[in-house]
């Protein structure tokens, strides 16, 4: 196969963009590396079955020659970075998304958009399965990323019902790992680079909002075998394993052996109090769940972060 991944100098984009090579397949990578890092896919360089363009996808584009997926994933994903950048986010969620799927239909390629949690909003439902409409704000702080992406579900499902396009559409729930940005803003890079440089670690609120931390590895997996199946609807990817921040800040200080202390700050406005992937269907459909618990998925993510923060981040 030969699929177009847009954002594949991302966090996750350059993981799947691996996965595919991996396997064999030939990836063009697109990024206009306004989040991305040229570093995350470096490796990649002088892999023939790799190309890598300097691409924003809410601009027109192409992509020469066939092409039997794309796969969007462009999109700022961290909360600082889309509420720095919320034009570019709204955009590429709607002007982006169309262009997409505009070019899946010229190619008859499958069509695969990354979507979020965020569609969930401030869940009233707990855990959340794929048929929750979601509690979202449409002109909060969190707006220009949930409503963006809702909008791409939405454009997606419009295409594959009138134009017969081929669909998938995957929610992806809180993932670690390494290549995220050392200063991204997400909680998981933050209290790790926080703990090992010994500054405190800044807990919003009182601590005691929930995520489900899902490793990058096994959220790549389901997101190959969910391109690979059937499925139209979204599903849900992620790790049901939850936890407070306070659990997580304790497990980041203890892994790393850090004497850091805990440092609260103000609750951002809008921050969903808690979240939970329900994937009774990604086990059914997929055959899949993830394999790697916090505590292991941590101890990975700290080794990353050890390099990076030693090169002076
Ligand atoms: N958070 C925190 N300290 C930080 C960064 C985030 O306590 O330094 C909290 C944040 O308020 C949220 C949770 O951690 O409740 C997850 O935040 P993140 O930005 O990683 O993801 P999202 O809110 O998009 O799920």
């Amino acid at each position: 196969m030969r699929v177009a991944i847009t954002g594949a100098a991302g966090f996750l984009g350059s993981h799947l963009t691996d996965r595919f090579l991996a396997d064999g397949h030939q990836v063009v990578g697109l990024d206009n590396f306004l989040t991305g890092q040229a570093a995350n896919v470096a490796h990649l360089a002088a892999d023939a079955n790799f190309q890598l363009v300097d691409q924003d996808v809410s601009d027109p584009f192409t992509v020469a020659g066939p092409l039997d997926g794309v796969l969007h994933f462009a999109s700022p994903a961290s909360p600082p970075d889309y509420q720095r950048f919320p034009l570019e986010t709204l955009r590429v969620g709607s002007v982006g998304t169309s262009n997409c799927i505009e070019l899946a239909r010229a190619k008859g390629a499958r069509f695969f958009l990354a979507s979020t949690s965020e569609v969930y909003g401030d869940p009233t439902v707990h855990p959340q399965p794929e048929s929750y409409w979601g509690y979202v704000s449409s002109v909060g702080e969190r707006s220009m990323y949930d409503e963006a992406k809702r909008f791409a579900e939405a454009t997606t499902m419009a295409y594959h019902r009138s134009c017969g396009v081929d669909t998938r559409i995957v929610r992806i729930f809180n993932t670690y790992g390494p290549r995220m940005r050392p200063r991204d803003g997400r909680v998981v890079s933050n209290f790790v680079v926080q703990a090992l440089r010994g500054e405190p670690l800044t807990v919003y609120g009182h601590g005691q909002q929930t995520r489900s931390f899902c490793y990058v590895s096994d959220l790549v997996e389901g997101i190959y075998r969910l391109f690979h199946s059937d499925r139209i609807e979204p599903t849900n990817v992620g790790n049901p394993g939850e936890f407070t921040m306070l659990e997580l800040a304790a497990l980041v200080l203890e892994l790393t052996g850090s004497g850091s202390i805990l440092e609260h700050r103000p609750m951002p406005p809008d921050d969903p109090k808690q979240r939970q992937p329900d994937i009774t269907i990604a086990k059914a459909v997929l055959h899949w769940e993830p394999q790697v618990p916090l505590r292991d998925g941590l101890g990975r993510t700290i080794d990353y972060f050890r390099t990076v923060v030693a090169d002076g981040c």
